[in-house]
C-alpha cells in the first residue's frame, strides 16, 4: 500500500542561525542597543551578561555587563528584553540588550556575542527575517527603511501608513477580483464538458475592465508618492539683480544667499533644502544669466545652465521694473514644456504706472508660454504664500495625498507590468482566443501584483532591497 503513495519530498526547514548587530547608530549616546535574533539568542545573552532574574517573554531584566567573563568587575548595567518566537519583530527568538551608549561597551558585547556563536547580521537582515517569517510583506519592509530615512514629517507619515499595510490593503481587493476571474475561467476549462457554463466573453470583458481604472489610479499615485519619498529640485533663474537670491532667502526663511545691488554677485550655486508642505524641495540659487567676459562669472553662468537643465522645477524670476530682454524671452521659450513658473518680482515698486504696464506685459508673456506667473515682492513678502502654493501645485501635479501610494520605482514597475498584462488579457478576450491563453495573461497580472507585496519576488531582488538597509535593522 505504502509503495503506491507518491514520494513526499523531504522538506528541510531553512536553518536559521543567530545573528547579532549593534542596532543604534555609531557614536556615543544615552543608550545603545545590541540586538540578537535566532534560536540561540537567549542562551548567548545569558552568557554575555550576568542576569539577576531569568529571561521571560516581553519582560525587561536588569543585568550586569562584566569586564571579562571570569572577573566579577561590572563594566556597565544593561536592560535585557527577550521576545520569544514567534512573537517578536523577526518571528524568531529576539534579544535586545540596552546598555549605555558607549561604543566600547557595545563593541565588547557584540564581539562576545560573536565569539559565543552568533554571526554578524547583514544590512537589513532583522527586517528580512521579519519578511521571511511573514511578519511583514515587502511593501511594509520597504516602509521600515523609509521611516528610518525620513527627513520630513510627511515622509515619516507616508512610511508609517505603508508600514501599517495601506498599500497592501489597496491592492488586496484587486487581487481578490483577479483570483475570482481566474477561478471562473479555470472552472470553465476543467469542467467545461460537465455542467459548468463557460463564462461569456462579455462577462470576462466586464471583469477585466473593472480592474483597469483602479490599477491606473494606483500607477498614477506614484507621482505624489515619489516626490514625497525622493523630494525634488527647483532652480531659481533669471537675469542678474532680478531678486533671485532675495526670493531664495524668503523661501528658505533665512538669509542664506548673499543679496546685493551689484549684479553678478552670485557666482556659484547656493543650495538649501526646505520642506514645502512636507515635500522635500532642494532650492538652487543660480548666477544671473547674462553675457559677461568675466571668467569666474562665466563659469557660474555655465553651472546655472546645468542646474536649469537638471532641475525638476524652474522658477524664472523677472524684474517688474524692467522690460523683458532677449535672454528672458528665450528662457521662457526654453521652459515652456517643463514644470516652470514665473515670479514677477519687485511688485512693491509696481505702484509706479510704468512698472504696472511692465508687470502686465510680463504676465501676458508668461501666459503666452503657458507658464503660471505670480507677482512677488521679496522685499515685503507679498506674494510669497501664493508662490509657495504654485510651487507645491507644480511639484505634486495637483495629486492629492491619499493612503496607499506607490513610493518607489520597484513598486511602480510591478503595477506597470500588472496593467500591461491585464491589457493583453483584455485584447486576447476580444479576439475570442481560447480561455487558456487569456489565463496566461491573467496569471502574469497576478504574479506582478504578488511581487509587489513580495510573494513572488525573486531572491536577487529581495537581496537588493534588504542590502539598502542599515546594519542592525
Ligand atoms: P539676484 O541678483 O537676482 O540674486 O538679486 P538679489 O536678490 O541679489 O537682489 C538684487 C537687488 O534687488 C538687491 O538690492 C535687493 O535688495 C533688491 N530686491 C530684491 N527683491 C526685491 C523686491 O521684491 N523689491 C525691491 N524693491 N527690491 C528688491
Amino acid at each position: 500500500m505504502s509503495e503506491d503513495k507518491p514520494a513526499i519530498p523531504e522538506i528541510s526547514a531553512a536553518i536559521v542561525d543567530t545573528i547579532a548587530a549593534i542596532s543604534t547608530p555609531p557614536g556615543r549616546g544615552g543608550i545603545g542597543i545590541v540586538r540578537l535574533s535566532g534560536p540561540d539568542s537567549a542562551s548567548i545573552a545569558a552568557q554575555l551578561v550576568s542576569l539577576r532574574q531569568p529571561l521571560e517573554h516581553s519582560r525587561a531584566r536588569l543585568a550586569s555587563v562584566l569586564d571579562e567573563a571570569e572577573s566579577s568587575q561590572q563594566l556597565d548595567e544593561a536592560i535585557i528584553t527577550f521576545y520569544a518566537a514567534p512573537n517578536s519583530y523577526t518571528g524568531d527568538d529576539l534579544i535586545e540588550i540596552a546598555a549605555h551608549g558607549s561604543p566600547i561597551v557595545l563593541d565588547l558585547l557584540l564581539r562576545r556575542a560573536l565569539s559565543l556563536g552568533a554571526r554578524l547580521a547583514n544590512p537589513g537582515e532583522f527586517t528580512e527575517r521579519a519578511f521571511l517569517s511573514g511578519k511583514l510583506d515587502l511593501t511594509q519592509a520597504e516602509a521600515v527603511r523609509d521611516l528610518i530615512e525620513a527627513q520630513t514629517l510627511t515622509q515619516a507619515r507616508q512610511a508609517a501608513s505603508q508600514m501599517g499595510g495601506a498599500l497592501s490593503r489597496r491592492v488586496a481587493p484587486l487581487k481578490q477580483s483577479l483570483v475570482e476571474l481566474i477561478a471562473l475561467l479555470e472552472a470553465g476549462i476543467d469542467f467545461g464538458e460537465d455542467d459548468v457554463d463557460v463564462t461569456p466573453q462579455s462577462e470576462i470583458a466586464r471583469r477585466i475592465d473593472s480592474l483597469i481604472p483602479p490599477l491606473a489610479a494606483l500607477e498614477a499615485s506614484f507621482a505624489r508618492g515619489r516626490i514625497v519619498h525622493d523630494g525634488l529640485t527647483m532652480a531659481i533663474v533669471g537675469r542678474p539683480n532680478a531678486g533671485k537670491s532675495s526670493l531664495f532667502n524668503r523661501l528658505v526663511e533665512r538669509d542664506r544667499a548673499i543679496v546685493t545691488a551689484i549684479p553678478g554677485t552670485t557666482r556659484d550655486l547656493v543650495t538649501e533644502r526646505i520642506s514645502l508642505d512636507g515635500i522635500p524641495l532642494e532650492l538652487v540659487d543660480t548666477a544671473g544669466l547674462r553675457d559677461t567676459l568675466e571668467e569666474i562669472e562665466q563659469l557660474g553662468i555655465e553651472r546655472s545652465r546645468q542646474a536649469l537643465a537638471d532641475a525638476a522645477i524652474v522658477l524664472i524670476v523677472l524684474d517688474a521694473t524692467q522690460p523683458l530682454n532677449h535672454e528672458e524671452r528665450s528662457l521662457l521659450a526654453a521652459v515652456h514644456d517643463r514644470s516652470a513658473l514665473v515670479a514677477i518680482n519687485k511688485s512693491d515698486l509696481a505702484s509706479d504706472p510704468q512698472s504696472q504696464d511692465l508687470i502686465h506685459t510680463d504676465e501676458s508673456a508668461a501666459e503666452r508660454f503657458h507658464i503660471p506667473a505670480v507677482p512677488t515682492s521679496a522685499l515685503t513678502g507679498d506674494g510669497i504664500t501664493a508662490l509657495r502654493e504654485k510651487i507645491l501645485q507644480l511639484a505634486t501635479g495637483g495629486a492629492a495625498a491619499e493612503p496607499g501610494l506607490l513610493t518607489n520605482l520597484r513598486q511602480q514597475q510591478t503595477i506597470v507590468t500588472a496593467r500591461a498584462a491585464l491589457e493583453d488579457a483584455r485584447r486576447a478576450n476580444i479576439t475570442s482566443i481560447p480561455h487558456e491563453m487569456i489565463l496566461l495573461d491573467l496569471y502574469r497580472t497576478l504574479w506582478a501584483l504578488d511581487s509587489l507585496t513580495g510573494q513572488t519576488t525573486p531572491d536577487d531582488i529581495l537581496n537588493l532591497i534588504f542590502t539598502t538597509f542599515c546594519i542592525g535593522k
